[in-house]
């Protein structure tokens, strides 16, 4: 046997393809040609259960190559534990051995060796007692580290084809958000995209809000524990450790550590990488796996790239969504103003006419301000301003809408509500403010105000809006510091 014409055609089989099963059946032809094998296998280890299974054979009898074998069992298993080449001159009295094809009558299993680890068996059976001489042996063990080889360079072509991927997906994801500006369209893109491009299970963006991290969106195949919107505490496990060293947090086995929350019912190892704009830490991005040890180095740093992309474009929408707001708050008293209600009531009318679930607007407005500004000046006149504000402010649902509609008159937008529940919040306004004492003013401040609701007195934004304005006209024809229905004012114009 010409031992340089093995392995010079072993040598060309690694070097012809990049394709892993097409070497490794080049690799195992060679071997079964030239060693006269009755059957030749390349069975790797999974390093996570350290079982060897069948990724390449020739030979072997139906349905075998499915069998799963431990390190340390059979032939095989004997030299991946032993990183030595093992044989069995006759199989049939060797208690080790496996069967894989019935004809085996010896078998050699050298390892294949990587990096000094085992990373799977060179498996050669013989339908003849005693095949392999000593010279075999060495031949078959030098030819196994070709197969090694190209177990390497596959797993680096791979690897580099992942990263050449993933960059492709880094351009895509910057392309596709830094021109989002809407916050929560943007939050489910990044997570849609990102899910796609890396193919990690179950992909979370949490934000900072105040002292709380809130999941804002995710996306992907796990089954949420938390729903969202669902809130932790920043201070809280895992967040302070990231929020404090801005820092990716790498859990590799939650299994191994159960006082840590799971987002997710099946998360079995977890990648936690703060979202940091100009050293401004804006939330966390969370990717969830129900493996064990599911992420790889690489795949860390081009998730950072990745979290970094989308800190940006958060911090953009973040910016616009500021704007926007201003646009929409007085500034005086830091509430909606006119304009924003205007936007609010339509979109609050379509809501109750689609779900049929009311709504009401009231319209209140401080009695005699003239009077008080002549008598106490217009800076303090602007402090019962800010003041009134705020004590409705703080009244209302966070659902109900308060705007400055002008002057001292105010707009109030209540959701969801009915006629009896509208009378009683304005009801409540007008006690408030009449109990209140204004600091740097000695007397009683009051409020008139007038209800309407949808549909008894309204359907439509001026509609609704002027019947309001009649009622409160009515309240202060009434003396004042009164609260009036819309429909009273019908029931009055009808007998007067
Ligand atoms: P009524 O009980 O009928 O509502 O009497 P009123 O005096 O409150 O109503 P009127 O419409 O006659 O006067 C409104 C006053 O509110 C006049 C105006 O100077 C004052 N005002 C409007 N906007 C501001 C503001 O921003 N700051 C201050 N200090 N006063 C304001
Ligand atoms: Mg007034
Ligand atoms: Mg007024």
């Amino acid at each position: 046997m010409n031992r340089i014409a093995v392995l010079y055609d072993a040598g060309q089989a690694v070097l012809s393809t990049f394709d892993l099963d097409e070497v490794l059946q080049r690799i195992l032809g060679i071997a079964h040609d030239y060693f006269h094998l009755r059957n030749v296998a390349i069975v790797l280890l999974d390093k996570q259960s350290q079982e060897l299974y069948v990724r390449s054979q020739i030979g072997w009898d139906e349905g075998q190559d499915k069998h799963r074998l431990s390190v340390g069992q059979g032939i095989t298993g004997a030299a991946a534990l032993k990183k030595l080449p093992v044989y069995a001159p006759d199989v049939s009295q060797d208690a080790r051995y496996f069967c894989s094809a019935k004809s085996t009558r010896s078998e050699l299993a050298v390892p294949l060796m990587v990096n000094g680890e085992v990373v799977g068996v060179l498996d050669c059976q013989s339908d003849r007692v005693d095949h392999f001489d000593s010279e075999t042996i060495d031949l078959l063990t030098l030819f196994s580290t070709q197969a090694s080889i190209a177990l390497q360079n596959a797993r680096l072509y791979s690897l580099e084809q992942q990263r050449a991927r993933q960059l492709q997906a880094i351009n895509a994801i910057a392309q596709q958000t830094t021109a989002v500006l809407d916050l929560e369209d943007l939050l489910s893109r990044v997570c849609q995209l990102i899910q796609d491009a890396f193919h990690v299970p179950h992909v979370s963006l949490f934000l900072r809000e105040d002292h709380d991290l809130v999941l804002r969106a995710h996306h992907g195949t796990l089954t949420p524990n938390i729903p969202e919107g669902g809130r932790f505490a920043a201070t809280a496990e895992p967040w302070a450790s990231i929020l404090a060293d801005n820092c990716t947090a790498m859990d590799k086995d939650l299994c191994k550590a159960p006082t840590r929350t799971k987002f997710f019912a099946e998360t079995a190892s977890r990648m936690c990488i703060p979202l940091v704009s100009f050293g401004q830490t804006l939330g966390v991005l969370a990717l969830d796996s129900a493996k064990v040890d599911a992420f790889r180095d690489g795949d860390q740093q081009s998730l950072e790239s990745v979290a970094d992309i989308c800190a940006t474009a958060i911090q953009n929408a973040h910016y616009v969504d500021r704007v926007k707001q201003l646009a929409y708050l007085d500034g005086l008293t830091g509430i909606f103003n006119r304009r924003f209600f205007e936007l609010r009531i339509m979109e609050e009318i379509e809501r109750a006419r689609r779900y049929g679930t009311g709504m009401a607007v009231i319209m209140a407005d401080i009695d005699e301000f003239k009077r008080l500004n002549d008598e106490f000046g217009h800076v303090l006149g602007d402090e019962v301003l800010r003041q009134v504000s705020s004590l409705f402010h703080q009244q209302l649902r966070k659902v109900d809408v308060v705007c400055r509609y002008g002057g001292e008159e105010f707009g109030i937008l209540l959701t969801q509500v009915k006629t009896q529940q509208a009378m009683a919040v304005a009801e409540k306004l007008r006690k408030m403010v009449e109990g209140w004492q204004f600091p740097g003013v000695p007397r009683t401040v009051t409020i008139s105000a007038g209800a309407a609701t949808f549909p008894q007195h309204g359907t439509t934004r001026d509609g609704l809006v002027r019947a309001a304005d009649n009622a409160l006209y009515a309240a202060k024809q009434a003396g004042r510091n009164k609260v009036c229905l819309a429909a009273a004012v019908r029931r009055q114009a009808a007998t007067s």
